[in-house]
């Protein structure tokens, strides 16, 4: 078993006190000891000299869809029903290519920003495309990143009265037999899992009532999480009232869907009611600011969330209406967004670091394994050069300040996911960097391509 020991480094564990000057002992896959002051002498182990780094956990995405890196930067001003109708299209033009580029892309540029841990809802599969799932795997086990993609579903077209258009949607047994076959395929319940697959219905508005009931019956049966999206914006509240005669938490309950073992996607627009609802059933939700501010859906209850005991992780959400954003500075973003509306005390530093690790954890239902620095858990751990003599960053005293403030991340001297490197000096290790970006690049006109193919063109 390979010993690594991370010295003269400040540590922001997330659970307990900041070490201002400690340690990190890692055997195998898992963290040793946390430590003040120099490492022990274990023989054989290689030593890392973090001398002006901060070592905090690797960050946890708790919400994407990786196959959008190749739509950026299309329908730049539209609502999210707007974007979406522009689309939709687009993306049943996708294929295992375009997916597996995608991923590779986004999953790389998710790991030079400090993610050890992402999980991606993907919920588009046209037929006879190649296993687009599969691909998204392919990319994350190349990476190296600990992954929970969630097998989504859309089965309820315009005909139906939802906003896709019936070509994108499966039909309800489809739906589940594959879901199925994907945990059963796939899923690793074990505590060192690199793969954990959820159920995920893509939302209120694509989504038939006995999808979303019947997804949380198999999810529940097989011992997986459920996940979807959540309260996103105004114009999914008034089609739920006006469809269900519900607003968007009080049909998940009427379904089946709060928990524990349940987590949303944005849940901006909650009621104080709605929040205590989450708050009392451990239902999770993964905030995603910078896809809020770009479609204008508006600013999540965070801070009141955190301070009535609901658990909330944070999400790039999918690349097309986030655009190429990084999750460590959805740290900055969300610490902004809760004091643009609530003040400066509304979130701290510390607060917008805890949500991108323990909040993440727990979304993903790996809070025992995953979240922060302690004995025992997993060594998932992200250095970062915030002190380094010529570094910008080393002008702010407090470490953890110069992470979640600032518009440039700090270097990220190193990333460790289970005690393996995956990042170093902010190259990737396991792949080449610009090749992934080339492959990036390529899925976008591929998938161009093959929707101009099919007349469906957009800019
Ligand atoms: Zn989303």
């Amino acid at each position: 078993m390979s010993s690594i020991l991370i010295e003269n480094v400040h540590i922001a564990p997330v659970v307990g006190p900041e070490i201002p000057s400690g340690h990190i002992h890692v055997e195998g896959d898992r963290i040793a000891a946390v430590g003040a002051g120099p490492a022990p002498d274990v023989p054989g182990a290689a030593r890392i000299d973090g001398t002006g780094c901060l070592a905090t956990p690797g960050l946890v995405n708790t919400h994407h869809h990786l196959y959008q890196w190749a739509s950026q930067g299309l329908a730049q001003d539209a609502t999210l029903f707007e974007w979406l109708t522009a689309l939709y299209q687009v993306w049943a033009a996708m294929d295992a290519e375009v997916v597996r580029g995608a991923a590779g892309a986004g999953l790389g540029h998710l790991a030079l920003s400090g993610c050890t841990t992402s999980s991606d809802h993907h919920y588009i599969f046209p037929k006879g495309r190649g296993d687009l799932f599969a691909a998204e795997i392919e990319a994350a086990r190349e990476v190296g990143l600990r992954f929970h993609p969630a097998r989504g579903s859309m089965d309820r077209g315009k005909s139906q009265g939802g906003l896709p258009p019936d070509v994108v949607v499966e039909r309800l047994d489809e739906i589940l037999d594959a879901t199925a076959e994907a945990v059963d395929t796939y899923h690793d319940p074990s505590f060192s899992s690199m793969l954990r697959v959820a159920v995920a219905p893509c939302s209120p508005f694509s989504v038939s009532a006995d999808l979303m009931t019947e997804a949380a019956a198999l999810a529940r049966s097989k011992g997986v999480r459920l996940h979807t999206h959540l309260a996103e914006t105004l114009d999914e509240e008034e089609h739920c009232l006006r469809q269900v005669g519900q607003r968007p938490v009080d049909y998940m309950e009427k379904l089946g869907w709060l928990g524990p073992d349940v987590w949303f996607a944005h849940a901006v627009h909650l009621s104080d009611g709605d929040i205590d609802v989450f708050a009392q059933t451990g239902t999770g939700s993964a905030h995603c600011p910078s896809s809020n501010g770009r479609l204008g859906a508006g600013i999540a209850r965070v801070s009141e969330m955190l301070h009535r005991g609901a658990n909330v992780g944070l999400g790039v959400d999918g690349s097309a209406s986030a655009e190429l954003t990084s999750l460590s500075g959805e740290m900055r973003q969300a610490l902004l967004f809760q004091r643009a509306r609530y003040g400066p005390t509304a979130l701290t530093a510390r607060q917008a670091l805890e949500i991108a690790t323990l909040g993440g954890a727990r979304n993903l239902g790996r809070q025992e394994e995953l979240g922060s620095l302690e004995a025992g858990k997993l060594a998932d751990i992200a250095l970062w050069r915030t002190g380094a003599t010529g570094a910008f960053a080393s002008a702010v005293a407090d470490p953890v300040c110069a992470l979640v403030f600032g518009t440039r991340q700090p270097p990220l001297a190193r990333l460790l996911v289970g005690g393996r490197t995956v990042v170093e000096d902010d190259e990737l290790r396991n792949v080449a960097q610009d090749g992934l970006g080339r492959a990036g690049g390529e899925a976008h006109r591929r998938l161009m391509r093959l929707a101009a193919e099919q007349g469906f063109g957009i800019s």
